[in-house]
């Protein structure tokens, strides 16, 4: 028998989940921030000067004033040890895309054999953690392994719970000696920094003279799975590798749509109340929950934060997500595509910029002047969006993600913009000469007056745009559930820096001339309508149609993680992203050779474990079977009754199959793809894919073949339904 997927069913069934740790008289806000030093413990703690230093370094972009690091670092230890931490920790952001962490004690000993809580200004701004063990694409010699990590002041620390000691946590960058980036963060950083200048050159034009630093904003949208703990360990290939490699498609899938927006399951709730108490302890505002497409799939939303502390939020999230599953007895999923045949996972990235005194610059005014600047912005995107709508391509590429990606449950390859009908009307007019009146308003006014009324909340939405416009804000939706955001909001910022550059320039150049600034706004607004309107497109983006027709419009239609890396080396993208100093082309080819490498590790991973599932559970609860059916057919014979030999035909083919198909990816695996990663990404993709598929078709088949007291894994049925 089986003993492995029948215990799991009967260990489900018998297990009870934990009391949520919301106490009667505690409401769900209480603790927001509680383990945070944000503004409010440093308004308290820190002498007002200090506090002042900082702040100006956290809202307008200073650099933190290195005599001030010694009185904060004390501050900051002092807060934290009053929370239980017995150390503090540098937190990073390694190209593995997960958290990494380095772990130091507060306590030092002293020469009287006692100890002393140390943390000088020095230990909390910078770090150096060994390097050696993280990617770095050949930025980096083993003789120089070193890595250092510097506080990111605009992202505030906190004190991390576990029952084994507390931590202090302090987000960071990470760099090698010269100073590159081996990290996430610090690009995100500098092309903050780049967007932000060129859009304030863009709010002076508009008459605003000190307009506070322009910042990005990002809101992540994020799906994953639950499925019981018991299922998850009895299935090394969810285990090792987050995703089902096997599994016939359930008799009940989703084609119910039942689940969205149904009721959540009880146990499913105690865990978000955990979670929700969680986030809010580390002062993320997780707002929205609720089912998704697919069974056992949800959703969490937490409120928009500027881009590098939604990142680092994110990355945080999704920790604790998996920590909080375990203590409630299930699996938290955040793959992209788990189930084969079932809804995928996506991380929606609402993007905008603006600051703290305007708010989103992508919010249409209620006059001409404040919509002549939106228009602006929007136009901004229009230009980024196509001329580097490659590059948007690749910031979302991983080999999980390839599972999702253009399979009619989320955006298609192709990157294009959904403006929704009002505005692309607009913008319509715009192409054509002067927009004079908007769609619903039909309001024409004189001038700059020339641009029409925009409605606050355009309304309408297409799911299928990569793109969208949905009333304040973009909406990225190609990027996959286990990805950092930071990869998409480093792009959008980058090559949104660029355009507002140009457009600046531009006005700027005209304003000079003497030209008139209305007559020159307009102008640019023709001029970039006409050469990006393509990238826009409010169609059916998953129907067949567009596949063509993006192909007359000359966009690119970049379908794997192979065709949409090189991206990342042209000399158009080297050229942009050095200009705005967010990478130089030592960076980007580290970051090309990091992408191959990490395609081909998660598919070799896959590869290996196809191969071991299906030589030592498959195959062997496979023959079991047919041995089974073939001592039947031969007891019968024995006294004299006519036996049917088909059902041995029906089961004896597919086992044929699993073992040609097991023996060609184990000589598949074996073969030497050659010495360089894009040999071996290659490898991967073209060969070691194929082949897995092969192994599970016909395991897929014996699924629905063999006795289901045989067959050793948790499947569909159970996994998706039993929560
Ligand atoms: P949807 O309609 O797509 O389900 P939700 O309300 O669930 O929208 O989530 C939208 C996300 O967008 C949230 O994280 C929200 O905070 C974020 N968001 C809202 N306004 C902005 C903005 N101006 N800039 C960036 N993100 C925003
Ligand atoms: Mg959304």
């Amino acid at each position: 028998g089986n003993a492995v997927r029948l215990q799991a069913i009967k260990d489900v069934e018998a297990y009870v989940p934990p009391a949520v740790s919301y106490t009667d008289d505690e409401a769900p806000g209480d603790v927001f921030g509680e383990n945070v030093f944000n503004k409010v413990v440093m308004q308290k703690r820190l002498p007002k000067s200090v506090y002042k230093s900082v702040i100006a370094t956290i809202e307008h972009g200073k650099k933190l004033d290195p005599m001030v690091a010694d009185a904060v670092a004390s501050a900051m230890k002092d807060w934290a040890l009053a929370k239980g931490a017995t150390h503090y920790a540098h937190v990073f952001y390694p190209l593995t895309g997960l958290t990494a962490e380095k772990h130091d004690s507060f306590l030092e000993p002293v020469a009287d054999g006692s100890t002393l809580a140390e943390f000088a200004g020095k230990t909390l701004i910078q770090g150096e953690p060994d390097a050696s063990s993280f990617p770095n694409g050949g930025l980096r010699n083993t003789f120089e392994a070193r890595g250092y990590t510097g506080w990111d002041v605009t992202s505030p620390a906190y004190v991390l719970e576990n029952p084994n000691g507390n931590t202090l946590c302090i987000p960071t960058v990470f760099v090698s000696m010269t100073g590159e980036a081996l990290d996430h963060k610090t690009p995100l950083l500098r092309s903050q920094q780049a967007m932000g200048e060129h859009a304030e050159r863009i709010l002076k034009l508009f008459g605003h003279e000190s307009p506070e630093h322009v910042v990005s904003f990002c809101g992540p949208e994020q799906e994953y799975f639950l499925v019981d703990r018991h299922f998850f360990l009895a299935r090394p290939d969810l285990l090792n590798s987050g995703r089902t490699l096997f599994g016939a498609k359930p008799p009940k899938g989703q084609e119910f749509d039942d689940h969205y927006f149904g009721a959540i399951p009880e146990r499913v709730l105690g865990f978000m109340m955990d979670t929700e108490r969680e986030l809010f302890k580390l002062g993320i505002p997780a707002k929205t929950r609720h089912n998704e497409v697919a069974p056992g799939q949800f959703e969490i939303a937490p409120m928009f934060e500027r881009g590098n502390i939604a990142a680092d939020h994110q990355q945080l999230l999704m920790t604790t997500f998996k920590t909080i599953a375990k203590k409630h007895g299930m699996a938290c999923l955040f793959h992209e595509k788990p189930f084969d045949g079932v809804n995928g996972s996506g991380k929606h990235v609402n993007f905008s910029l603006g600051n703290s005194e305007l708010g989103s610059l992508l919010v249409p005014g209620d006059n001409p002047h404040d919509n002549a600047q939106f228009l602006v912005f929007c136009a901004a995107v229009i230009r980024a969006v196509h001329k580097y709508a490659g590059l948007l391509r690749v910031s979302v590429a991983s080999a999980t993600n390839d599972h999702r990606l253009g399979a009619n449950e989320a955006p298609p390859a192709i990157i294009s913009i959904f403006l929704g009908d009002q505005l692309a009307d607009v913008f319509d007019q715009i192409a054509k000469g002067a927009a004079t009146s908007s769609k619903d308003k039909g309001t024409m006014m004189i001038g700059v007056d020339t641009l029409p009324i925009l409605p606050t909340d355009p309304g309408d939405r297409n799911r299928t745009s990569p793109f969208a416009f949905t009333g304040n804000r973009f909406e990225f939706r190609a990027p996959g559930s286990m990805q950092t955001v930071n990869e998409p909001i480093v792009t959008i910022n980058t090559i949104m820096a660029e355009a507002l550059d140009h457009i600046a320039t531009q006005l700027e150049t005209a304003v000079e001339a003497g030209e008139d600034f209305d007559t020159a706004v307009q102008n640019l607004l023709t001029e970039i309508i006409t050469d990006h309107g393509a990238v826009v497109f409010n169609g059916d983006g998953y129907s067949d149609n567009w596949q063509i027709e993006a192909e007359s419009r000359g966009l690119p239609n970049l379908r794997t993680t192979l065709d949409a890396l090189p991206e990342l080396i042209t000399d158009e993208s080297m050229e942009l992203f050095e200009r705005y100093k967010v990478f130089n082309h030592r960076e980007m080819h580290s970051r090309y050779e990091i992408g191959l490498e990490q395609y081909a590790l998660t598919i070799g991973v896959e590869a290996r474990l196809t191969l071991e599932i299906g030589s030592t559970q498959v195959l062997p609860a496979a023959v079991r079977h047919q041995t089974e059916v073939a001592t039947n057919i031969g007891a019968l014979k024995a006294v004299g009754v006519e036996a049917d030999t088909a059902p041995l035909d029906e089961v004896s083919a597919p086992i044929a199959a699993l073992r040609a198909a097991l023996a060609t990816l184990k000589a598949a695996l074996a073969d030497h793809a050659g010495d360089s990663a894009l040999a071996e990404a290659t490898h991967a993709g073209t060969v070691l894919l194929p082949a897995m598929a092969d192994v599970r078709t016909a395991a897929d088949a014996l699924e629905s073949i063999v006795a289901d007291d045989l067959w050793p894994l948790p499947t569909y049925q159970e996994m998706l339904f039993i929560l």
